[in-house]
């Protein structure tokens, strides 16, 4: 094991079988958006190397933005207070955008984005969530591209931490 304290984690997804589930999804997406303006927005911090693999795995042209959220809160149970810390560099109007999550746990932080986005007027929106917790749902959100589903547990590694940690494993665990 290496020096980060995995001998603790249990891997639920490994390098190999997220590489193979963004592919699909790439293909997906691909497929349903061909020939139109398409805007995929990350949601930082955590979605941010999902974002970047995913990106990579769209075959038509695409524009990249982020959005950096905070939920107040402590660090392993949402608040469902959602405040925007970074906010869009570019105008979304018109646009078809894909909301890139990590997780959706309670479904609230999802919910704050969709409704603040379609405010603003784009042709379309619709989310990309590498991992859903459906059993922690407070309300309900539509995801349209779904990566994998997972049990009520603390998930980390591929861009989600726990108290900004872990965020650089290249697989999904949860702590024992
Ligand atoms: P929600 O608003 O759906 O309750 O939670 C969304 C956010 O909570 C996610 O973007 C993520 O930052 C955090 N979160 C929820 N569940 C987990 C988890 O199992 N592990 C980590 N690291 N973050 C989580």
């Amino acid at each position: 094991m290496g020096e980060q304290g995995e001998s603790a984690f249990k891997i639920l997804f490994t390098e190999e079988q997220i590489k193979n589930k963004i592919i699909e999804l790439g293909m997906q997406i691909t497929r349903d958006y061909k020939g139109e303006n398409l805007t995929v927005i990350g949601i930082l911090k955590g979605a941010f190397i999902f974002a970047a693999d995913l990106i990579r795995q769209i075959n038509i042209p695409v524009a990249v933005d982020f959005i950096a959220v905070s939920s107040y809160g402590s660090a392993t149970k949402s608040s469902g207070e959602v405040k925007i810390i970074k906010d869009l560099d570019i105008s979304v109007k018109g646009r078809h955008l894909l909301l890139v999550e990590d997780i959706v746990d309670t479904g609230l932080t999802l919910k704050y984005l969709l409704e603040n986005l379609k405010s603003r007027e784009p042709a379309s929106i619709k989310t990309c969530v590498l991992l859903d917790k459906p059993q922690a749902r407070k309300v309900e959100v539509p995801i349209d591209y779904r990566g994998f589903t997972v049990d009520n547990v603390f998930v980390v590694g591929y861009g989600l931490d726990y108290d900004q940690k872990y965020r650089n494993l290249p697989y999904i665990a949860y702590l024992e």
